[in-house]
């Protein structure tokens, strides 16, 4: 019998692999150093889908915003200053990467993977059994500034002619289209092919489907090592045991440096914390998911709840939550949706995610030279939900020799090596 494909990490990006590479009859076991109930980046998350968002987190103008934001303690940027040469050198890459060459170079790649995305996520939604709450609206870009509301004028003829089309919506026109919410706003923009759902009904279904389609998971495997011969991988060895495979596929999120740096690939990558909050009784429910354009900040009607998120925190793999940031995030939500009150999040849990970011914003996929039988998946960044599906079809149509569904750029794994 042939030998499986190990999947390391159980997020949305393994999860998604796991799915197609069971649809194409190849045996799988994933490998989750979580248990069943094991929290990840990809529960907690704002839900959305995303082709709007063609344009790399390393652009022109990111920097010197970033270092406006470090001086405001609830401003939606914050790195931990820290003596550490990788922040270092992640940082000189990320400055580097940010340039309109590099935006022209990637947007169509991203734009591409988003929407193929997107035509999975369709499928998924019509052939999973039950409902993840998949809404297929679009996503405001709400603006409380004139300067903000020219930007994303300006930004949504260029989405509209890369084939990402947008919609330009006055005040009026927005209450018109999702009465009865009280938007405190000068006028937004409708992404009209973005969507949303619940990421944790998702995986959950995801997960079940795995399970159904006879593949293996096996919880609470954290994977510590490898055992090679010559130039493959024979077996990931993790504290449930060596699990022996044809390919090995590494999907583990923010984690993924730790194991690909003991086979000596180099991939620089930063955490990037994020935080949400579940409203289970909002006040007023928008039919559309949003982001807070000034605030960056994310709202996402996930069934008859709401949920409010952003936050991005480059302070190593620390899970803590700071209460300043959180509490700016709140503030944001309650100047653009005033029917809500800073008291309706007092008590409310906060989630903590970290999102996986390489220094040019773009993901790592595909094939590397560290070992022939390796194919790397990691590093999206703010749209690793987006990007889910389209990336396990990718590793599948690799590890299965088949055309790939996008023309890939920019996001070869081996790039800073
Ligand atoms: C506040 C917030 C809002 C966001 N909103 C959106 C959004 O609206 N749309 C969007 O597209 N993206 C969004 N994102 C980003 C998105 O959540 C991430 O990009 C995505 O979840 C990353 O998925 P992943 O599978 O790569 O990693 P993860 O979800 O982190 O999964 C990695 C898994 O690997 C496991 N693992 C790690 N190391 C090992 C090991 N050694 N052995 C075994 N298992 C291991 C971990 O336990 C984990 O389960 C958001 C993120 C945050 C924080």
């Amino acid at each position: 019998m042939s030998q499986p494909v190990v999947i390391i990490g159980g997020g949305i990006v393994g999860l998604s692999a796991a799915h197609e590479l069971l649809r194409r009859g190849r045996q799988v076991v994933l490998l989750e150093r979580g248990d069943a109930a094991h929290d990840s980046c990809s529960l907690g998350n704002a839900g959305m889908i995303v082709p709007s968002h063609f344009v790399p987190l390393a652009a022109p103008g990111m920097v010197a915003m970033g270092l406006r934001w470090m001086l405001d303690g609830e401003s939606p940027f914050w790195i931990r200053p820290r003596l550490d040469l990788k922040l270092a050198s992640w940082g000189l890459k990320f400055w580097k990467a940010s340039t309109h060459k590099h935006v022209d170079r990637c947007a169509p790649v991203l734009r591409d993977l988003n929407l193929r995305s997107r035509e999975l996520y369709l499928r998924h939604r019509a052939e999973l059994p039950q409902s993840f709450d998949f809404a297929d609206v679009g996503l405001l870009m709400l603006c409380q500034t004139q300067a903000a509301l020219e930007h994303e004028i300006a930004f949504a003829a260029k989405s509209t002619e890369m084939g990402v089309p947008a919609e330009v919506l006055t005040v009026e026109e927005l209450r018109r289209r999702d009465p009865g919410i009280d938007y405190a706003v000068k006028g937004g923009v409708l992404m009209k092919r973005d969507a949303h759902f619940d990421p944790r009904k998702l995986v959950q279904l995801l997960t079940q489907d795995i399970l159904n389609r006879g593949g293996k998971i096996i919880w609470n495997a954290e994977v510590t090592g490898w055992r090679s011969e010559g130039r493959r991988l024979v077996a990931a060895v993790s504290t449930q045991g060596e699990f022996s495979g044809s390919e090995f596929v590494l999907a583990a999120g923010a984690w993924s440096p730790d194991a690909a740096g003991q086979l000596g690939l180099r991939m620089p990558m930063q955490a990037g914390k994020g935080y949400s909050m579940r409203v289970t009784q909002p006040v007023q429910l928008s039919k559309f998911c949003s982001i807070l354009t000034e605030a960056r900040v994310a709202v996402t009607p996930m069934g008859s709840s709401l949920l409010v998120g952003g936050t991005m925190e480059i302070a190593g793999n620390d899970m803590t939550v700071n209460p300043a940031r959180v509490r700016g995030i709140v503030k944001s939500f309650c100047r653009y949706y005033p029917a809500f009150k800073e008291k309706d999040f007092e008590a409310l849990p906060v989630w903590a995610g970290l999102r996986p970011c390489p220094p040019d914003g773009m993901p790592y996929l595909g094939r590397t030279a560290a070992k022939d039988n390796l194919v790397v998946a990691t590093g999206h960044s703010m749209m690793g939900l987006s990007l889910g599906p389209v990336t396990g079809e990718i590793v599948a149509q690799i590890i299965c020799q088949e055309p790939l569904s996008v023309k890939l750029d920019n996001v070869h794994p081996d790039r800073y090596a």
